[in-house]
Formats: structure tokens, sequence, C-alpha cells
């Protein structure tokens, strides 16, 4: 079938991967990628021979247009180096034009960092916020966190092992009393999940300089300090509880 299929690859077990997956990669006449050497590796781990077209997000428009165009006419896959491709990595661009133009787009989900860190956390899972990269530079991290302060879910972060430490710190600063938790190297020999407050973590941390690839997330605020959405409808909904029937 012709169109645009957004594969998800593994986040660092290679036996990540799904059947539709495979089967889609082997069968397409292009496969877009963020670095044609690493999705190179995957496709010859599993065999395939395909034709690999570099895309990233400041890619040029024509580069977009002619993926396409291609898949009008035959099956094109886009992958990101790892997970799940348009989850902090590039191709929104490219599925919001395949759509406006009409190709039939179509997802094999798989692997997510965010996802499986999230699962594996220990904390609330009903209702979270990804929320990517925090930004480099201190005041911008706090502007940032401090925008997120009243979300009643668990916020979900990718993080560097280099900037972790210093994220944690922010963190703790901010929110002292919330359970953090840090995902690191998951599905790969390493995995692990460690969870507390963040300066507990941080100063963890700063004992062993982590390594690898890191998921961070902290727990929602507790139900009493969350800023009251509507404090009208609130108050009338108590006063019709306490009123005699
Ligand atoms: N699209 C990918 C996905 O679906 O997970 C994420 C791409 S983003 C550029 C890369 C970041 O994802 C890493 O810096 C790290 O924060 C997180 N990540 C990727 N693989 C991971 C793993 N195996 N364990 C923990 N975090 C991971």
């Amino acid at each position: 079938e012709p169109g645009l299929y957004i594969v998800a690859t593994p986040i660092g077990n290679l036996a990540d991967i799904t059947l539709r997956a495979i089967a889609v990669l082997g069968g397409c006449a292009v496969v877009a990628c963020e670095d044609t050497r690493v999705t190179g590796k995957l496709l010859k781990h599993l065999g395939i021979k395909a034709r690999l077209q570099r895309l990233d997000d400041h890619a040029p428009p024509e580069v977009r247009a002619r993926l396409i165009d291609m898949a009008r006419g035959a099956p094109v896959a886009l992958v990101s180096d790892a997970g799940t491709p348009l989850i902090s990595d590039p191709g929104y661009r490219l599925v919001r034009e395949a759509r406006e133009a009409g190709v039939n787009v179509v997802t094999i989900p798989g692997a997510c960092a965010a996802i499986a860190g999230l699962a594996m956390s220990g904390l609330p899972s009903d209702r979270f916020l990804f929320a990517g990269f925090l930004p480099v530079k201190d005041k911008a991290r706090e502007d940032v966190l401090s925008g997120l302060a009243g979300v009643g879910g668990t916020l979900v972060f990718y993080e560097t092992a280099p900037r972790l430490e210093r994220s944690l710190r922010a963190i703790a600063a901010l929110w002292p009393a919330r359970e953090v938790a840090v995902a690191r190297e998951l599905t790969k020999l390493h995995e692990e999940c460690r969870s507390g407050s963040a300066a507990k973590l941080a100063d963890h941390y700063a004992a062993h300089p982590p390594k690898g690839e890191i998921v961070l997330l902290v727990g929602p605020p507790a139900a009493e300090d969350q800023p009251v959405a509507d404090p009208d409808a609130l108050l009338r909904a108590a006063l019709t509880e306490a009123s005699p029937s």
C-alpha cells in the first residue's frame, strides 16, 4: 500500500522491533531517517536493503515534497535514530504536510522512552505531561519548570547525563516534597530506575555520575497544594451538599 509509514524502532534492545515494523521496512521504496549510518546499521541487522534519505526538521521543503510525492505511489517509511519518530525527534513537518497533501499516513507504534520510563517509574500514570528536553540554561530551565507547577499529573522529561544533576537541583529548589524518578538506559544492559526526592537523587548522581540515556519524571503536586480551577463552582457544590434536603 502506498503511503507514509511512521515506524517506531528500538530504544536500546534490538529485539524491541515489531513484526509490522520489519514487514514495512522490508517492503518500502525509501526510508527517511535522521542519520543514515544509525538506520543503516539497524536495517543491516534486520537483513533489509532499502534506500535511505536523510531528513530532519531543518531539511529544505523540497526534500519533504519529494518524499510525499513518492508516498503517493509507494510505501515510504519514516524512522528516527531510536524510538518513536516525532517524539523529540524529526518528522512533524513531514507528517503534517503529507496529511495536508491527502497522502495515506499509517502509524507503526513501538518503543518510546517517555512511555517506557513512565510505566516503570511507579509514579501516577493516569495523567502525565510530556515536556521534551528541559532548556540548558539555568534561568530558562527554571522558567519552564515553574510554568509547569500547576500541572496535576506526572511530568516527563528527556534529559542528558551531564545535565541530570543540575536539573535535579532545580527541581529540588522548586518542589522539595515531590517524588522524582530517574529512568536510565531503558531496555539496555544497565537499565535502572531510581526514585526519591530530587535532592536525594541529586546527591546520588553527584557521587555516581550517570552515563547513558535518561528519562526524568516528576510526580504530581500533593492534592492540597494544587490550584483550585474554579473556586466558585467548588463553593456552590459544597453549599449544596451542606444544605438540608
Ligand atoms: N523518539 C525517541 C523516543 O521515542 O523515545 C526519543 C528521542 S530523543 C532525541 C532522545 C532522548 O530520549 C534521550 O536523550 C533520552 O532522554 C531518551 N531516551 C532514548 N532512549 C532511551 C533509553 N533507552 N533509556 C532512557 N532514555 C532514553
